[in-house]
């Protein structure tokens, strides 16, 4: 047995790095089985070319065995393995030129992050000694004239090498764990550890004898060969309990970068929170990190899935990500990808893409806001709800077919709905016309007709149904205008009797005649002025959303009330409020109602009025 002396030049630099890496002292096993991994990767490759020792031994294989009673962790290959030669070369003087790495970074940045530091250290095999007081390495070569090889390090500078007693091909490596890592020695820990970060690499994992990997990463597939089922099941395994996924993408790029990966559309039962993301970030199938928001847009944190960067370093930083200039790349190239495969759906599986729309909308739309390139590279595929599906068509439309079947009727408008049930009044008005409405009721949805109109160049415009009367609801014919037996115009009094009863030059007056005589009144909101009310609402926080002050009451000349409004002379006088001023204030309360627009205050006094309507009618 040698006594060799490890080239660090800073001693003491393992407390160092235990202290900075403590939170992350797990990733020893990651770092060891990938290992183990690559030895038998590379043994694959040699056994083409080379005559091998064990030759016939196909059963290529991780073996992991905890032993509590000596406190030890043992983990097994049957790869390449490495002769005392090869040790020296790749761990002693490689794995700790990592370590040496560290402590002149560590040095130079002494006031930077944790993290900064980390990020650039290439831990490997070293990190081991996270865990462990003494680390030893016992291998044979594939190489049929090497000797079995022995290695022992306590981490310090000092190691011992010497003859192994291996039998087989392969390498085993035995930690003795130190006392405060001692939990690790723990099967439910060890598989765990194992699930989460070595599931899906490509050779049985075992731990004391069972297999725990799920071995095969779908990802690394081409798209073509997989079926839809293999895609939910992935899912299925990765997010247990979320049901079914509504969509995925399969990313398989070589150029400009590599990059492989299956993204999800969840179906969202949960709130949506758009600083985490779901994302799975691999590296050659081993689990790095769920924490890269910077890979992941922030606008498509909703998606899950799996995304593995071969090139990415394992021990992946927060600040690596940030300051990489592939990173950005990365994330246009999954935006792209993402609108192509809307696009894709949106084209040849229209059933299911209108299936799935409802629940994928916001976050679509989310991120046309948010990304001027995906708003032009999914835009093909926005589509809106109707509230009545059109004689032929769909129930889904996009803007172009809105407009080329309801121009001549709507011009540049769009009509709207936000709510059916308070604004049901107009929705029938316009509706009756065979005029189409949107249903746009979700949150996002105010911002968002926002946003096409900025793009839209005047081409059109929304309006909700309340917003406007169209045309197309008006009577023009001359018999439809309020007059009396002498062809008198009465709309001047029927207005003023309103202005009076009201008393509020907030409200504006119109008499207009519309083809559904059941109506007598209508309030609208003209679009911009409530769209400004609404705004202002959100922003002063939990006010509640008021009714705007500022509108429109539409009388119409061919109604019953309103003509016999318009004639006093049917109308008796009498004494204390008129009976023609009730009237006049139960028809606007009904109007407001219709839009809902009555609040607690009016609530109040609409009884009051509509009591007193009743006294006066016995
Ligand atoms: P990296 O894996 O990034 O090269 P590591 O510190 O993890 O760095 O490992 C250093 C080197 O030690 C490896 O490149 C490999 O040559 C050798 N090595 C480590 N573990 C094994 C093993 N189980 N079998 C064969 N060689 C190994
Ligand atoms: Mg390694």
């Amino acid at each position: 047995m040698q006594t060799g002396r490890l080239s660090v030049h800073t001693e003491n630099i393992l407390p160092i790095i235990k202290k900075w890496l403590y939170s992350e002292k797990e990733i020893f096993l990651r770092e060891l089985v990938s290992n183990a991994f690559d030895a038998i990767s590379k043994l694959k490759k040699v056994r083409l070319q080379e005559d091998i020792r064990d030759a016939e031994d196909e059963a290529y294989a991780v073996d992991i065995r905890i032993d509590r009673e000596k406190n030890v962790l043992t983990i097994e290959d049957n790869g390449v393995g490495m002769d005392a030669d090869e040790i020296q070369r790749y761990i002693t003087q490689i794995a700790f030129s990592g370590a040496e790495d560290f402590a002149r970074r560590y040095e130079e940045s002494k006031d930077k992050s944790k993290a900064g530091i980390i990020g650039n250290f290439g831990l490997g095999f070293y990190s081991s000694f996270m865990v462990a007081d003494r680390v030893e390495i016992d291998s044979l070569s594939w190489n049929p004239s090497a000797t079995a090889a022995f290695w022992s390090s306590d981490g310090g500078e000092e190691y011992q090498i010497g003859e192994g007693t291996r039998t087989k091909r392969g390498t085993t490596i035995r930690l003795f764990m130190e006392e405060g890592s001692r939990d690790l020695l723990d099967l439910a820990e060890i598989s765990r550890l194992l699930r989460r970060y070595c599931d899906f690499l490509p050779v049985p994992i075992k731990v004391d004898g069972a297999q725990v990997n799920r071995e095969h990463a779908l990802w690394t597939k081409q798209p073509s060969q997989v079926k839809p089922e293999e895609y939910t099941d992935l899912y299925k395994h990765l997010y247990p309990y979320q049901g079914d996924p509504l969509f995925y993408v399969h990313l398989n790029v070589d150029y400009p970068f590599q990059l492989q990966g299956i993204l999800f559309f969840p179906r969202l039962a949960h709130e949506m929170d758009l600083n985490r993301s779901d994302v799975k970030i691999f590296c050659k199938q081993v689990f790095v990190t769920d924490e890269a928001q910077e890979l992941i847009p922030r606008f498509l944190t909703v998606l899950q899935g799996v995304i593995d960067l071969p090139d990415l370093p394992l021990n992946v930083s927060r600040s690596y990500l940030q300051n990489e200039p592939q990173v950005r790349k990365i994330a246009q190239h999954i935006i792209k990808k993402v609108a192509d495969r809307l696009n894709e759906e949106f084209r040849n599986n229209r059933d299911h893409f209108e299936e799935i729309w409802p629940e994928i909308s916001p976050f679509v739309k989310y991120a046309m806001m948010n990304d001027e390139r995906f708003y032009e590279q999914a835009r093909e595929s926005l589509v809106f709800e109707l509230t009545k599906a059109p004689a032929e068509g769909s129930r889904f439309t996009t803007i172009e077919d809105y407009q080329a079947r309801n121009k001549d009727r709507t011009d540049k408008r769009i009509y709207y709905v936000s709510d059916n049930r308070s604004q049901a009044g107009p929705l029938k008005l316009l509706e009756s016309q065979g005029i189409e409405v949107l249903r746009m009721g979700h949150l996002i949805d105010s911002h968002f007709m926002q946003f096409l109109e900025s793009k839209a160049g005047g081409e059109f415009h929304f309006a909700r149904v309340d917003a406007e009367i169209s045309e197309h609801v008006l009577d023009k014919s001359a018999d439809a205008k309020l007059v009396d037996s002498e062809g008198k115009d009465l709309s001047d009094q029927v207005t003023e009797l309103f202005k009076s009863t009201l008393n509020d030059d907030q409200i504006t007056l119109r008499v207009e005649a519309l083809k559904d005589e059941s109506i007598p009144a209508m309030v609208l909101l003209p679009e911009q002025m409530r769209r400004f009310s609404e705004m202002s609402a959100m922003l002063q926080q939990g006010s509640g959303l008021q009714f705007p002050k500022q509108h429109t009451l539409i009388l119409n000349s061919r109604n019953e009330i309103i003509k016999g409004l318009a004639k006093p002379a049917i109308i008796t006088g009498e004494t204390g409020p008129g009976k023609r001023e009730l009237i006049a204030r139960e028809v606007y309360l009904l109007a407001r109602f219709a839009v809902g627009g009555v609040g607690p205050d009016e609530f109040e006094d609409f009884l009051k009025n509509s009591y007193q309507v009743l006294e006066r009618a016995l």
